[in-house]
């Protein structure tokens, strides 16, 4: 199957009732842990690429390692986005790479640290969606600013400081109307990163209240949970049985997110614990196998690691089984349908 626009797969998601898990990729063995657990479930998969991912891999290979998923896995859709765009730029060069999805992230400006103002947000964000809507291409939309920083992208906000930019959902009703957005992510008190919350979280410094008040106001639109990884304690004790050093964290409960998808989550981003998995594994490969040198022989476990973890938010996000559900549009037909709607 062809790459399908994200908005296939969140608008199947919210007549459902279910979210989607947006992984990371970098490199081959991330995409194949994915596509294998995808496989597994009979999940629709939304791989996405931050600015980071595109330049480690120089574009070409990312974009060919996608359509070899595709080729391989005729039967699921799958949709590749573009996490974090800085500028209408980025987002257009995505979409020139054969990306279905992009989000431009205006909540910060173009230096991708710097909170921007509301106007700003709302231009830059207008810019891309005419232009995207254009190719029917999806559009992910930021208001509010996350902690944390993921591949030299974010604010660099504490927790504390991050609560002060939660999303207003009187201002996201606003934002929604003025650019036409198809998915919007919101802050909600988390961050990026591994190092979220420094005890599990409760409602005082994870505020999914938020997120209900907003899906009241947009009941149309696909919310978006990031910095969503669940930073699994055991995951991190396999680090530190291996001589790593992980300091005490906690992530976004299971449940938490589960409670998000009755409100409209239908977009999920993990990828810390992805990470934590595949570095657990090449850990031990490499602490009880002193004389290994096969890359294959620590990036095979490391990938194994990493399916597990998506395979277990698959189910826990209610995507499994629905693959065969979707009806798989082009991003021919979503032109037709946006411009039916103006
Ligand atoms: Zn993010």
């Amino acid at each position: 199957m062809a790459l399908v626009p994200m908005r296939v797969l969140l608008d199947h998601a919210a007549e459902n009732n279910y979210g989607v898990a947006a992984f990371n990729v970098n490199n081959m063995e991330q995409i194949q842990a994915i596509m294998a657990a995808a496989q597994e479930t009979n999940s629709p998969v939304i791989v996405q690429a931050s600015r980071g991912a595109r330049s480690y891999t120089n574009d070409a290979y990312l974009r060919h390692l996608m359509l070899a998923a595709a080729e391989l896995h005729p039967q699921l859709p799958i949709a590749m986005h573009q996490d974090h765009g800085n500028s209408p730029e980025t987002c257009q060069s995505a979409i020139e790479q054969g990306f279905t999805s992009v989000m431009m992230d205006g909540s910060l400006s173009v230096d991708g640290k710097t909170p921007s103002t509301f106007e700003y947000n709302v231009e830059v964000t207008k810019k891309v969606v005419d232009m995207a809507h254009a190719k029917g291409v999806t559009v992910e939309g930021e208001l509010g600013c996350l902690g944390g920083i993921e591949d030299g992208h974010g604010a660099g906000m504490t927790g504390a400081e991050a609560l002060k930019h939660l999303t207003d959902p009187d201002q996201a009703a606003e934002f929604v109307a003025k650019t036409g957005v198809d998915a919007l992510a919101v802050a909600i008190g988390t961050s990026h990163g591994a190092y979220k919350f420094t005890r599990k979280p409760t409602g005082d410094v994870l505020v999914m209240t938020v997120i209900e008040r907003i899906h009241k106001k947009l009941p149309n639109t696909h919310l978006v949970m990031h910095g969503s990884s669940s930073v699994p304690q055991e995951l991190l004790q396999i680090i530190r049985e291996y001589g790593g050093e992980m300091k005490e964290t906690y992530g976004v409960p299971v449940e938490e997110i589960q409670r998000g998808i009755k409100h409209g989550v239908r977009k999920i981003n993990v990828d810390t614990d992805n990470r934590l998995a595949m570095t657990g594994a090449i850990r031990k490969v490499f602490a009880t196998k002193k004389g290994e040198f096969d890359p294959r022989h620590y990036l095979g476990p490391a990938r194994d690691a990493m399916k597990q973890v998506c395979i277990d938010r698959m189910v826990a996000f209610g995507q499994a089984g629905q693959a065969g559900k979707i009806k798989p549009k082009t991003c021919k037909e979503m032109v037709a349908f946006y411009t039916k709607g103006k």
